[in-house]
């Protein structure tokens, strides 16, 4: 942990907001601190505090336990519930099931350090300021040395977090994103059709599915080759995420040259209606396919089924419907959108 700075992630100087009723202490507070490359932003009392952290977004908090108006404990333990309030909130507004969820739940997990400057340094003190939800303690007359030892590594260890936090991001993202088109995988879509079919079975609303899969692909491939193909499957995949654009529809690679829109709260007729602009967008790519022996064109077949989820049925219900129309789609001469 010696080898990471407090300044490695960002380029910006780390920012303390101080909060101090004595003048001196936070005059020698900012001369300190600004001589050791850190930004300082100094407030009176805890109700400042309360008021700054919000806008300042401190990197850490250094409070001064007696303060007029609201003191340090206070303050410290306000700031805890303003990080559990979000956190409550979050949880009732979220999705919880979906990548973005947990990125955000972790994101307001990753507190602020509190660190308590006083001169009260009896045991119940020092208790109350842990109680309080302080992460760490010094007392007053400040020791500068310790005082920057303990800024320093309270400083690292939220470092650490956030590129722990990063790599979390990372993996994730990995996990539940198809690496050559950027849409969700298989992985993602299966985890995402479950959670809304549950969703939709307390709602009694619809939630329709469209797959679709590039007309004699295997044939595009042997003419044009795998990296053509790959091309393909990208431009495929662009236009059927601009196409399904409602905030809860979730575009998948289903499987090779197979693709798939989740469409929660979707009757029949929207959901046709985006297959329908997904097939239209697809032809004005105008991508040439020798292959194809109904186009001369890269084209799709698209198979729609929609459903009331109920206790009794399963996602995979719905799967089937979509794929017995798709199979449809295919026999009755592809290029073709089917529905049930
Ligand atoms: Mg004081």
């Amino acid at each position: 942990m010696a080898g990471i700075s407090p300044f490695s992630l960002t380029k910006q100087p780390p920012v303390i907001l101080v909060a101090d009723d004595d003048k001196t202490t936070r005059v020698l507070l900012r001369e300190a601190m600004e001589q050791d490359g850190y930004r300082v932003v100094e407030v009176c009392d805890g109700k400042q505090c309360l008021d700054a952290f919000e806008t300042v977004k401190p990197d850490i908090v250094l409070l001064d336990a007696v303060m007029p108006v609201m003191d340090g404990f206070t303050c410290c333990k306000q700031l805890l519930q303003i990080a559990r309030n979000n956190l409550i909130s979050a949880l009732a507004t979220l999705d919880t099931d979906s990548a973005l969820g947990n990125t955000m739940i972790s994101k307001l997990w990753g507190r602020t350090p509190i660190l308590m400057v006083t001169s009260l340094d009896d045991r119940d003190s020092v208790d109350r300021a842990f109680e309080a939800g302080a992460t760490d303690y010094v007392t007053k007359p400040i020791h500068w040395a310790i005082l920057r030892q303990r800024l320093r590594r309270l400083l690292q260890q939220a470092q650490v977090y956030k590129q722990l936090e990063a790599a979390n991001q990372a993996l994730q993202h990995l996990a539940n994103v198809d690496g050559l088109t950027g849409l969700a995988n298989r992985r993602r879509f299966d985890d995402y059709l479950n959670t809304q079919w549950i969703n939709l079975a307390q709602e009694e609303a619809p939630l329709s599915l469209i797959l679709c899969d590039i007309d004699f692909f295997k044939f595009y491939n042997d003419k044009y080759g795998h990296p053509g193909g790959d091309l393909c499957l990208q431009k495929v995949g662009t236009v059927l995420s601009r196409k399904a654009q409602k905030h809860q529809d979730l575009v998948a690679r289903y499987g090779g040259e197979e693709f798939a829109v989740i469409m929660p709260y979707t009757h029949a007729i929207g959901a046709i209606h985006v297959a329908g602009a997904i097939q239209a967008g697809v032809r004005e790519l105008e991508i040439p396919h020798d292959g194809s022996s109904v186009s001369p064109h890269v084209t799709l077949s698209m198979g729609v089924a929609t459903v009331i989820p109920t206790w009794e049925s399963s996602p995979s219900d719905l799967i089937v419907g979509a794929d017995k129309a798709l199979y449809q789609a295919k026999a009755k001469g592809r290029n073709r959108i089917v529905w049930r």
